[in-house]
């Protein structure tokens, strides 16, 4: 304080700033005040209403005005996330034009959420019952058995529709990997926030995945994408592929957010299932933002709750996938084949885990590990990181030709590496940031930016991955 006694101006400037500080508090509190009384008036029937009340709200009407627009918010609000379900005759008649809009289009895509793997009992991953959400709440998320979920009616129907070249690809929400284990070729699907059964090692060029027997998630969280497992090739930490909120995945496989965008800008019909659409929403190019309204994809929405595309749909199904799908199969005359553990490629591809590793997993397997080591399962298959053997060889030629990107790592400086981007990677900015661009020039074939792991503790691959991609992109 001593210090401050020989300096006049700032005690005279003090006590002024508080008093003017002041004036606005109380205008704030009067406001207050006044809203509190009228939403109480409001709320009586207007036949109980005093003279005074009703004078007061007469003066009042500003506050009479926010007050109702209030209301009708949260009504709205509560209205969108309820699910409502068309009556059985409404659905059957919607479900035949579905089918026809499916015959009569040249390229369908199907955009899938969570609404499709209900019926296999999946606990959702994000959302506000997600598991990441009532984790963060500090709440009990219960017993889930993945090892137990298996693909629905409608991953299977996808698939055949998908095997029928009548539909070309499918973007998914889910990181519940049951599109893949419905037999849909990967080269065809784009998990944009995961597959929960897929381990990376983003040190080795390209990337080397892994598939497991088992949720890899375990032990990892937001902006902690380590498993606890080493690439069998570099030794480096290997890290989950989920995506989470506020993060942005950058992994090749499998998001593939650059067949989803290819994809995307091909289609004439999209069928959206099962996925309330709000964050899908965000991506303008998956939706053809850039065209005029009457020249994009139809949409085609089969969901509980409203969505934000329902308004612009050229038809919307408030159902469930599952028993839409099955009116739809029916109509198109095509038999949906069982799922058949036999031919699930998770199996197949699956690397075998080390007795060394044996210690990160605490969960039931989808299978046992003796089982698998009697099977066909060899132990090349272990050492070999997952490489499909792709449909299409145009598409194995693409790919082939974004891999020399090794120089660049060696290019990269140390000075460089350790740029202190650490607790900077703000997501929420990088989102802004991306969809701006998006906005800008939807066309932008680019991969989301931020990185989906190690974001805290590895800034060099931050780095990296930036150069890498700059230099993908030119
Ligand atoms: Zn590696």
């Amino acid at each position: 304080m001593g210090k401050f006694e020989g300096k006049p101006y700032v005690q005279d400037n003090y006590p002024t700033r508080r008093k003017a500080a002041q004036p606005q508090e109380c205008e704030k509190k009067k406001k207050r005040d006044s809203l509190r009384k009228v939403s109480k008036i409001l709320q009586k029937c207007e036949t109980l209403r005093t003279a005074e009340e009703t004078r007061l709200l007469e003066s009042c009407t500003e506050a009479v005005k926010e007050i109702s627009q209030r209301r009708e918010k949260v009504q709205l609000y509560k209205e969108r996330i309820q699910e409502k379900e068309d009556p059985p005759d409404v659905i059957e008649t919607k479900a035949k034009k579905l089918a026809e809009a499916i015959t009569r289009a040249r390229h369908l895509i199907c955009y899938t959420g969570a609404g499709i793997s209900t019926s296999a009992r999946i606990p959702d991953y994000r959302g506000s019952n997600g598991i990441w959400t009532l984790l963060a709440q500090g709440k009990d998320i219960g017993k889930h058995d993945l090892s137990l979920a298996e693909p629905t009616f409608t991953h299977m129907a996808l698939y055949e529709l998908h095997r029928r070249k009548m539909l070309r690809f499918v973007v998914s929400q889910n990181c519940d990997g049951l599109h893949l284990r419905s037999g849909l070729p990967r080269n065809s699907l784009s998990e944009v926030h995961g597959n929960m059964y897929i381990e990376a090692c983003k040190n080795c060029k390209p990337n080397v995945e892994y598939w497991r027997l088992f949720d890899t998630t375990e032990l990892t969280a937001r902006y902690n994408h380590k498993t606890m497992r080493r690439c069998h090739i570099c030794g480096k930490p290997l890290v989950d592929t989920i995506v989470h909120f506020g993060e942005r995945g950058c992994l090749r496989w499998p998001l593939n957010w650059a067949g989803a965008c290819a994809q995307s800008e091909k289609a004439d019909v999209i069928l959206c299932l099962g996925s309330s659409l709000k964050v899908l929403k965000k991506y303008s190019w998956l939706w053809a933002m850039d065209r005029p309204a009457k020249k994009r994809p139809k949409l085609y929405i089969v969901n509980l709750q409203w969505t934000p595309k329902d308004s612009v749909a050229a038809l919307k199904i408030n159902g469930k996938c599952d028993q839409v799908m099955m009116l739809v199969m029916k109509q198109l005359n095509i038999v949906v084949p069982d799922y058949k553990r036999l031919k699930d490629p998770i199996f197949a591809h699956a690397s075998l885990l080390s007795s060394l590793e044996l210690h990160t997993v605490s969960q039931p397997m989808l299978k046992s590990q003796n089982e698998l080591e009697c099977s066909e399962t060899t132990l090349e298959d272990e050492k070999k990181p997952f490489e499909e053997p792709f449909e299409d060889s145009q598409e194995a030629l693409d790919l082939s030709s974004e891999r020399p990107v090794v120089e660049v790592e060696v290019k990269v400086e140390p000075s460089d590496v350790k740029v202190e981007v650490k607790g900077e990677i703000n997501a929420e900015s990088v989102d802004v940031k991306d969809e701006l661009k998006a906005e800008e020039s939807p066309g932008v074939k680019e991969e989301p930016k931020t990185e989906n792991s190690g974001a805290k503790d590895e800034p060099a691959e931050v780095k990296l991955e930036g150069e890498v991609k700059n230099k993908e992109i030119k």
